[in-house]
């Protein structure tokens, strides 16, 4: 059996949005800036993707800028917003939380070298703040407040709405990376007082390679790319025509019939994590309180992430430990060390993130799987024989599950 549960990393390209995208490669070649026929269809392929990403968000259509990636509309939004604030208003503070994606957290280290002062706001240890910590952080020289909506690695939802309201109030522009939240819970950039959010077209099964930032009207959004005239000159290079097209479709899909799927998806989840916390010492990181439907997050104690996720490919599973952006290094991932987790426990921890793809047989193999597994490199792990096989964690004990 093959199985995909690593849907936060990427995800496929299903038919009909790859079916989109092809004819646009193959008929839609023209540059989007060229007067003749061929270029302006391009160009109202590009418009009519920007419409439905507008639509599905509840924006207005010249409110979206197309980017490279979610990581790129991420940079924009926070560089460009506190370079602007500083210049315009002298304003140096960058609000942020210590649970966010690398491509915001890098970004404000990268700000914090140019001067700016960065407050990373603590997230509890089921991984949530409230919008009341956010609003105790904002002084006089806050520019920007950046939180995610949804966390990639424990699934844990914020409340975004009470946030940009507490923004909106104080009068500081708010941001959010939504790259794990489209799709899995209805936005509306209105009623949600949301100022600027980025977009990955490939966690919502677009191609990787385009994305978009949505940047609310009368907020000035600078330049982010010099060149021609892209973007409302605000983003030069030739646009990605298909992968733009293949977006607004994706998002289109994504943003219908949220409840039905998500209510689909939790209960596969919740399965999940009701049978996987069945294996002794074991624990579910990220509270349950408001979680991605396809989110499940677990660590094990004895176990080095690594050597689950290779067993678990040979089993035919594709899994991930903390975030595909941080495996390839030893470091332990700091989402869990930011839920104030010892490094034992961090270091061995699983994220299967699942979609309506996934099918229920597929979930009752990985539950016999697992545990299997687990049990196995336990059998050979140096730190669980030094734990005396379980029975001397004694100062882990509150964060796990039961032995038996
Ligand atoms: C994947 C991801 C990103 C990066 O998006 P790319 O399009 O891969 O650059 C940013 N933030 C979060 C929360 C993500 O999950």
């Amino acid at each position: 059996m093959k199985i995909y549960a690593d849907n936060a990393a990427t995800t496929n390209i299903t038919p009909e949005i790859l079916d989109v995208m092809m004819t646009c490669l193959r008929d839609n070649y023209g540059n989007p800036s060229s007067i003749y026929t061929l270029g302006m269809n391009a160009l109202r392929a590009i418009e009519r993707a920007r419409e439905q990403c507008a639509r599905a968000i509840g924006a207005k259509t010249n409110e979206i800028y197309f980017t490279g990636c979610g990581t790129e509309a991420d940079n924009w939004a926070v560089k460009e917003t506190a370079r602007r604030l500083r210049r315009t208003k002298g304003k140096t503070g960058i609000i942020t939380t210590n649970f966010e994606h690398h491509a915001i957290l890098h970004t404000c280290e990268a700000l914090e070298k140019e001067g700016f002062e960065i407050t990373y706001l603590p997230v509890d240890s089921e991984g949530y703040i409230s919008a009341d910590d956010v609003k105790n952080a904002i002084t006089d020289i806050t520019a920007i407040v950046t939180i995610m909506y949804a966390n990639n690695e424990i699934g844990t939802i914020l409340p975004i709405a009470e946030i940009g309201k507490v923004c909106r109030e104080k009068g500081v522009v708010f941001h959010t990376d939504a790259v794990q939240a489209v799709g899995n819970v209805s936005i509306n950039v209105v009623e949600q007082h949301i100022d600027m959010m980025s977009v990955s077209g490939h966690k919502l099964h677009a191609p990787k390679g385009v994305g978009f930032l949505y940047s609310k009207n009368g907020l000035t959004l600078d330049r982010f790319i010099h060149g021609g005239a892209q973007e409302r000159g605000r983003r030069a290079g030739t646009e990605n025509t298909a992968g733009i097209v293949a977006l607004g479709e994706a998002m289109t899909i994504a943003c219908n019939g949220i409840e039905e799927r998500a209510a689909k998806v939790a209960v596969l989840r919740d399965k999940l994590i009701r049978e996987l916390s069945k294996i002794p010492a074991s624990r579910l990181n990220g509270g349950m309180n408001s979680r991605l439907p396809g989110n499940v997050n677990m660590s094990f104690i004895g176990i080095e992430g690594e050597s689950l996720l290779l067993n678990l490919d040979i089993a035919g599973i594709s899994a991930s430990s903390g975030s595909a952006c941080t495996s390839g290094s030893l470091d332990p991932s700091h989402v869990l060390l930011a839920l104030g987790l010892p490094h034992e426990i961090a270091h061995g921890s699983l994220r299967l993130s699942i979609n309506e793809y996934n099918t229920e047989e597929e979930i009752d193999y990985i539950i016999e799987t697992v545990p299997k597994v687990v049990a196995k490199i336990r059998a050979m792990s140096p730190l669980w024989e030094e734990l005396g096989n379980g029975n001397s964690f004694e100062r882990f004990a509150p964060l796990l599950s039961p032995l038996e």
